[in-house]
């Protein structure tokens, strides 16, 4: 069966109408946990069995513990959030530490809690029924994945945040067709050296990022973009595109569904 991804959130960062990254996929997984999260109602939220974590930062992991105290308690089982061996152990001692928030990994009982990390390596895919979620390796200013989703139909690749990475795009050679290709675009040519400091695209890196990849095919779109730069962002890409005669990658929009 096809799969679909809901775009809970895609901004870079907040500001009126705009969340930070978190897809829904089907409606059981969650990838990433930013704070498009909040749209989904208790119910929605309820449903949510697993959480992957792309990397610690806070745009990426603050409904983790908004969720477990929202539903925990009526939920039957705990909510099993994934990520790397580091970005559960931030997780735990940064969130899950009596201090910012109760942890959850031992509420209500060490046996029973109302979430279990469990770290995944990059290249192993974890398996949901037909569907399966694997790490892909990215290069960020923390360890940090992206992450590629089979509907068993179907591929998407997310690649979470990342700076320039010959890895990634080794690793996506080897999963043969996509059917959706998402991908950051975080600052405007003019903050480049920003960009290059925190392990973040912009258009120009970008587009040699993409000449790595044989995307015929595929629809590629773009996230993560700070507030404000969109318009920016978005004219210097088809800038590029012209010049380079390349295609030009759409912006993801939140609450819209890719099906793959
Ligand atoms: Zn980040
Ligand atoms: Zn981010």
């Amino acid at each position: 069966m096809a799969s679909r991804l809901r775009i809970l959130g895609c901004s870079g960062g907040i500001g009126k109408g705009l969340r930070t990254t978190s897809f829904l996929f089907d409606d059981d997984t969650l990838i990433d946990a930013g704070t498009g999260v909040g749209d989904l109602t208790v119910n929605q939220l309820r449903k949510v069995d697993r959480i992957f974590l792309t990397h610690s930062h806070l745009d990426h992991i603050c409904s983790v513990g908004f969720i477990a105290d929202a539903v925990g308690a009526s939920r039957r089982r705990p909510i099993t959030v994934y990520g790397l061996p580091e970005t559960l152990e931030a997780v735990e001692r940064h969130i899950f530490n009596n201090v910012i928030w109760p942890d959850f990994t031992r509420i209500p009982t060490r046996e029973n809690p109302f979430v279990v990390l469990h770290p995944i390596h990059v290249g192993e895919p974890v398996r949901i029924g037909a569907r399966s979620v694997t790490a892909l390796p990215v290069s960020h200013s923390v360890p940090a994945v992206g992450y590629a989703l089979d509907s068993g139909e179907g591929k998407l690749v997310y690649t979470g945040d990342m700076g320039p990475s010959d890895e990634l795009w080794k690793a996506i050679r080897t999963l043969g067709p996509l059917h959706h290709l998402i991908i950051e675009a975080s600052f405007e040519n003019a903050d480049r050296r920003l960009a290059d400091l925190s392990g973040h695209l912009c258009p120009d890196t970008l587009v040699a990022e993409l000449s790595k990849f044989e995307h015929r095919e595929v629809e590629i779109w773009t996230m993560h973009q700070k507030p404000g730069t969109n318009a920016e962002i978005r004219s210097e890409l088809e800038r590029l595109g012209n010049l380079l005669k390349c295609a030009i990658p759409r912006d993801l929009i939140r609450d819209t569904t890719l099906v793959f």
